[in-house]
């Protein structure tokens, strides 16, 4: 009998390029075929054929607090009955803003936009008009959407597909753009010796999690944010996906740095399209209609999309919430690392708050180089295993996994349970 995730799988691919309308949704690197979600609840999602999976994916981030949160759902309810856009600023922009800046002190103004592709793309073009500079600095291995200067040794679907860069960026495009090695100061160093004063901005994911989940060594950020400074240029921290995820205050403090600009992304949305950018007033008055620097969207600062961000965010701050997320997630990843040690397989886990990385690698990787070297047919067959079993992990080697607020102990100890015989199965 064909499933009915076959069936629309086929029918999909009629339509829409390979089926789907984001690249690693595809399961192309780890084979088979997606599963279509009916809907969503907590800590669960449900594909087309009937089957709950324990879900590790939470929308690529944006899910912390579970899916469906009733008091999420009804924020959007009640902000949709009111008018779903207006093109004209509201008071519910202003009080996202003011929550914002709060809660990450290195924002003193902020730019509401609707995909973290928006954000780090306006970042880059604030930080190039406000230096007068041209060149930007990233790192091997970082994911920051898919603007054209940004596609260049990029992380997450791109390393899956081995597609370094982009078909359709002219190189013109990406002649601006500096690509080093994550963690490794030395060379960043060098660079700025070299080229300090052409530099416009760097760009840096503080806890990677694009290429699985690497975190930065404080000396690689402090020494960013001390040659930044020296020189004139614009450290970005894109924490679109650590903002909010890795700790409440996001990855900056955690390694108690103040980056220039933050871009953020996923959890503010609350799984509507949210995203923002911001900094200190010094460099947001560039920004139009103050300043010279262009940006603008239709569907910015949306109404709903911010109603389900600010129900989200003031989730997330109630007392505890961090804490049980950083524990269950962390209790994940030991629980993996145990299973997998019992059985004899070469891999290890980490966590940051609710985010975590697993690798079959025998030490935790330090930069994309090593986590290429990680065993992609095993973690194939892991996936599947752990897929058949009912639990959902990112379809792919090299994301970060997510877990929500709705992952107790017993939800947690029973993925553990199946991957003690997904791993056991692989040797
Ligand atoms: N930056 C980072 C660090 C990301 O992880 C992502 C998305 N995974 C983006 C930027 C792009 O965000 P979006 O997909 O919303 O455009």
């Amino acid at each position: 009998m064909t499933s009915k995730n076959d069936t629309l799988m086929e029918r999909a691919q009629r339509t829409t390029p390979g089926g789907v309308n984001s690249p690693v949704r595809a399961f192309r690197s780890v084979g088979g075929t997606p599963r279509f979600i009916t809907h969503a609840d907590g800590p669960y999602v449900w594909d087309a054929d009937g089957k709950r999976y324990t879900d590790y994916v939470g929308s690529w981030g944006p899910a912390i607090v579970g899916h469906a949160h009733p008091t999420v759902v009804k924020a959007v309810q009640e902000a949709a009955a009111k008018g779903l856009s207006f093109g004209a600023p509201t008071e519910a922009e202003i009080e996202m803003a003011e929550e914002i800046c709060r809660l990450v002190p290195s924002i003193e103004q902020v730019r509401l936009v609707s995909s973290g592709t928006e954000a780090t793309m306006s970042a880059l073009r604030l930080a190039r008009g406000a230096t007068g500079r041209d060149l930007i600095v990233k790192f091997e291995g970082c994911y920051h959407g898919h603007a054209d200067s940004l596609l260049v040794k990029a992380g997450s679907g791109l390393l899956t597909f081995g597609n370094p860069t982009s078909a359709g960026v002219p190189a013109d495009f990406v002649q601006h753009t500096l690509v080093l090695e994550y963690n490794n100061t030395q060379q960043l160093e060098d660079a700025f010796a070299e080229m300090g004063d052409d530099i416009a901005c760097v760009i840096v994911e503080p806890i990677a999690g694009n290429m699985n989940l690497v975190r930065a060594t404080p000396e690689f950020l402090n020494t960013m944010r001390k040659l930044c400074s020296q020189y004139g240029a614009v450290l970005i921290f894109d924490e679109v996906m650590s903002g909010f995820r890795a700790a409440l205050h996001g990855a900056q403090s955690l390694y108690g740095i103040t980056p220039d600009i933050t871009a953020l992304g996923k959890v503010i949305g609350g799984g509507l399209p949210v995203a923002a950018f911001g900094g200190k007033v010094d460099i947001m008055k560039h920004m139009a209609p103050i300043g010279p620097v262009y940006q603008a969207g239709t569907l910015s600062g949306n109404p709903v999309a911010v109603a389900a961000g600010m129900a989200t965010l003031k989730l997330i701050q109630e007392p505890g919430f961090f804490e049980s997320l950083t524990r269950q997630t962390s209790r994940l990843a030991q629980g993996l690392s145990a299973a997998a040690a019992e059985a004899g397989v070469g891999f290890c886990a980490d966590s940051v708050g609710g985010m975590f990385g697993i690798y079959f690698l025998d030490q935790k990787p330090d930069s994309y180089a090593a986590m290429m070297r990680s065993d992609i047919p095993k973690f194939n067959r892991f996936f599947h295993a752990m897929l058949d079993a009912g639990h959902f992990f990112a379809p792919a080697a090299f994301e970060a996994g997510f877990v929500s607020g709705a992952h107790d102990d017993a939800i947690v100890d029973e993925t553990v349970e199946a991957a003690r015989k997904a791993f056991a199965a692989l040797v």
